[in-house]
């Protein structure tokens, strides 16, 4: 590339992020179309509770649709299985996972000709045909395993594909990067059990939200690649726990496992991140006092802390924290995407708003000098590569 080049890619790169979701040039829409996306993190069932649509059909108040992601070249959205840990707490995330399981074979059911679920990369090709959508199932937060291993498999035979090990607050399983101290140290005894009965059945371990303990235990104990299916790097958010370090990006490439990149501001943008931690921890210590004053029979009148409003990100941030995975592991092997659509309070990147918008990162990656067959694995083909992978070692 010369420096003429440079210049007109340089002052475009500038007009497309000044710009408001600016149309991605028709090459990237192309390959966007031509490509598998999987993107590993959507909260769609989740939204289905707080307010129920269909799906289907446009709706404009989410980020996941059918029509969009026909847009957007969008092929395998896993669907989060989200339970919090207040519901863990509550003794009430088994009902809840199961539920939300069913309102997903609900959508595919009720729309045959537009959605399918996927259990195994193996069906694919074949389920795709007609322009579906396939819907593959992934559980955030392992609380509804309760303390009862068979429930591993149990959900495998619902259609769950990977699961992450815990979620806000450290749990049965593992602790979890944003509690306020360590309760194991990593993984729990049963978390060790979890791991290996996932391994067996085929279920891919997630380790987003996992301490940096924790993270490194799961990856060294299991016996196949291990995912991120939503993490970006704390590299270019300092302080920010939730994010990953250097040192396990490279462990989890190591073992050939991926990490999926999201499109919240909080992940990728240094003071959006700031914004969030400090609500997160002052969202948690909101819950102790609650929780302190009630236990000792008092009045509590403090207000709750609210979701922060801060500037939203760029999808240049996004692109970074590709960058740096590719350069850590040195090679394309082990980026992917795990947007968080629909489950960051539309506090995304400013250019991508919804799974129409697959193509905006897909010119970004062609603009950074990303070939066609690297920017294929990115999107998709590193994951379908692991998912493929745990499914050959499993014997269930
Ligand atoms: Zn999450």
């Amino acid at each position: 590339m010369n420096r003429n080049t440079l210049a007109v890619l340089v002052s475009f790169s500038l007009l497309l992020s000044n710009a408001q979701a600016a149309p991605a040039p028709e090459a990237a829409r192309r390959l966007a179309q031509d490509a598998t996306i999987v993107d590993t993190h959507i909260d769609a069932p989740e939204g289905l509770v707080d307010h129920w649509d269909d799906l289907a059909l446009p709706t404009p108040g989410k980020e996941f649709d059918y029509p969009r992601a026909r847009e957007g070249g969008l092929d395998v959205p896993f669907m989060s299985i989200y339970t919090s840990a207040d519901q863990d707490d509550a003794g009430t995330a088994w009902q809840v996972a199961n539920a939300m399981i069913d309102s997903v074979e609900a959508l595919a059911q009720r729309h045959p000709d537009k959605f399918a679920l996927l259990r195994s990369p193996k069906d694919l090709k074949r389920l795709q045909r007609g322009g579906k959508v396939l819907l593959a199932m992934g559980m955030e937060n392992g609380a509804p395993l309760v303390d009862d291993i068979g429930n591993v498999a149990k959900f495998h035979a619902r259609g769950v594909r990977y699961i992450t090990l815990a979620h806000g607050r450290n749990n049965r399983i593992s602790d979890s990067a944003t509690d306020t101290q360590p309760r194991w140290h990593g993984l729990s005894p049963f978390g060790q059990q979890v791991v290996k009965e996932m391994n067996r059945v085929g279920i891919m371990v997630d380790v987003s939200h996992l301490s940096e303990d924790a993270i490194r235990q799961a990856v060294e104990l299991s016996s196949v690649p291990v995912i991120a299916s939503h993490s970006a790097l704390r590299h270019f958010t300092p302080g920010f726990q939730r994010n990953l370090s250097d040192e396990n990006v490279k462990a989890i490439a190591a073992k050939g496992g991926v990490v999926q990149v999201p499109f919240g501001s909080m992940f990728v943008d240094a003071p959006a991140a700031k914004a969030y931690a400090d609500y997160v921890s002052a969202r948690e210590a909101y819950r102790q006092a609650k929780l302190a004053a009630a236990a000792a029979g008092q009045a509590f009148t403090a207000t709750e802390p609210q979701f922060p409003k801060v500037a939203p990100g760029s999808v240049a941030e996004v692109l970074d924290n590709i960058d740096r995975i590719v350069q850590l592991t040195g090679g394309a092997d082990h980026a992917g995407i795990g947007s968080d659509f629909d489950g960051v309070n539309g506090a995304l990147v400013s250019e991508l708003h919804s799974v129409a918008d697959y193509p905006v990162l897909v010119a970004g990656l062609q603009q950074r000098g990303y070939k066609d067959a690297d920017i294929r694995k990115i999107l998709g083909g590193n994951l379908l590569r692991v998912w493929s992978e745990v499914e050959r070692a499993a014997t269930p």
